[in-house]
């Protein structure tokens, strides 16, 4: 422990002092006190420059950040951005390749793994939240890893990171459900990412990181004495099975394509990379490069645009638009209620798939995601023979009770396990529901997906009656196979 170096500082008159001799010293102590005051002036200091990053990549797991390795090695190597990542969870929930190492020691490993593999590519400053890695579940639900990260602590860390690195680009995954690997922390950090961009310009959030500490060069300051701070434009990138959705919804990226400093493609980065991850991969991307099959790291990389503040075009580069100064705050058209408590019209009943396609719908409203409602028509991927749930909301908005009956249209090969209502008792047959005035019904239907030979698209329509007249349907894409 070091002593502070401008504490207690006295000045005691020498002794024996002549009239003229106190005169001069006066002097000397005034123009003493403005060196005083004019070093407190300037010892205040601006944000600490070693960490300003030009991007800041947030994502949920360990291995996450491979995905876009290959565009990160460009942006760090050959473009000379600097790029730090924040990692909501440390990947204590998956499997070990490797070792027998599992929970905590896992974390460990997976830590250090992505230090390790973000280093190959010059990326060090990484942050771990250690928000827990929520194990996979029959179908990812975005709101299960908000619960069990308990969502606001680790949104109040992602926007102090996004204050402590003053990112211009924010590159996170996308918020929507889509098939593919789809794990529902990969959408919790698009969720808090896209959240924390926009509110770390605010200062009335989380007011105690922004505010001046009592005196920063004595012990146990309180308050951060960070800066609010507005990013410019943010990306999503996905790991989607297909990627036909993405193409024209931002830049792409080629992978084949050589590093002038490295003298290797970005896909071969990405590669070098991603083997780091030796308790996700084991000598697999090793084993590529040696091989030199690079099919899967060469496939060029498309991000989505989600959002921009300083204009540029669609697809055109991360970087088009930006600006160095900072730009001031830009508030969200944020939530609306509706005229009643719930989805639709007043006077109207209505049925809409629930969970995290239900929440989604307003999530990208509010936050000025003007495109991602446009992006895909609800879907999920489920395993052959897979026995899984889907949520339903059945909405009342008119002045009285009614009976919803509940019909699906199952293809071929498909099977309903179960409908589960959120009562104890159900006092209704099989397939209907009781909603209150002004209320809604959650249900949860199992379904059995068919035992198919190669993966299939298939389509599922659940038509909802409430007191006899339509309360219209819900369509629900599922690729059987694609798990
Ligand atoms: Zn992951």
């Amino acid at each position: 422990m070091s002593s502070p170096n401008v504490k207690n500082t006295s000045l005691a008159f020498p002794p024996r002092l002549s009239h003229r001799s106190v005169g001069f010293v006066c002097l000397m102590v005034a123009a003493f006190a403005q060196v005083v005051i004019a070093q407190h002036a300037a010892i205040s200091p601006p944000p600490d420059e070693r960490f300003k990053a030009d991007i800041l990549v947030i994502v949920g797991h360990p291995d996450d950040e491979s995905l876009i390795a290959g565009y990160l090695a460009r942006a760090v190597l050959d473009e000379h951005k600097r790029v730090a990542v924040v990692f909501a969870t440390r990947g204590d929930a998956g499997q070990n390749l490797v070792g027998y190492e599992q929970g905590r020691a896992l974390a460990e490993t997976r830590e250090t793994e992505a230090r390790e593999a973000l280093g190959s590519i010059g990326i060090y400053h990484a942050w771990f939240l250690r928000a827990p890695d929520t194990p996979y579940p029959d179908v990812p639900d975005v709101l299960r890893s908000l619960e069990s990260w308990n969502h606001g602590n680790v949104l109040g860390e992602m926007v102090r990171f996004i204050r402590l690195t003053r990112p211009e680009v924010v590159i996170t995954m996308l918020p929507d459900i889509v098939v593919g690997e789809n794990h529902e922390d990969h959408q919790a950090s698009g969720v808090i990412a896209t959240e924390a961009f926009d509110i770390a310009g605010d200062p009335t959030w989380f007011p105690e990181q922004a505010a001046a500490p009592e005196d920063r060069l004595w012990y146990s300051n309180l308050m951060e004495g960070l800066h609010t701070w507005q990013p410019e434009k943010l990306y999503y990138f996905t790991d989607a099975s297909h990627l036909d959705f993405v193409k024209g919804q931002g830049p792409e990226y080629s992978m084949t394509a050589t590093s002038p400093s490295q003298h290797l493609s970005y896909g071969r980065l990405a590669a070098k990379e991603t083997s780091f991850h030796k308790t996700q991969y084991d000598g697999d991307p090793a084993a590529a490069l040696a091989a030199d099959d690079m099919s899967y790291y060469e496939q060029p990389l498309t991000l989505i645009l989600g959002k921009s503040l300083v204009g540029g075009s669609v697809a055109g580069d991360i970087f088009q638009g930006i600006v160095s100064d900072p730009i001031p705050f830009r508030p969200v058209r944020g939530y609306r209620q509706s005229p009643t408590l719930n989805q639709g019209r007043t006077g109207e009943v209505s049925i809409e798939l629930g969970g995290g396609w239900a929440f989604y719908k307003q999530f990208w409203t509010s936050h000025n995601l003007d495109s991602l409602p446009r992006l895909l028509a609800p879907e999920l991927g489920v395993g052959s023979g897979q026995n899984f749930p889907v949520p339903l909301l059945l909405h009342n908005n008119t002045n009285k009770a009614v009976t919803f009956a509940l019909r699906a249209q199952l293809p071929p090969g498909w099977s309903l396990d179960s409908n589960s209502a959120q009562y104890a008792h159900h006092p209704l047959p099989e397939n209907a529901f009781l909603v209150a005035a002004h209320d809604y019904f959650p249900v949860r239907i199992r379904l059995v997906a068919p035992q198919v030979g190669k993966p299939v698209w298939q389509e599922i329509t659940w038509s909802a009656e409430a007191d006899g007249r339509s309360a219209g349907s819900a369509t629900l894409k599922v690729y059987v196979g694609g798990h």
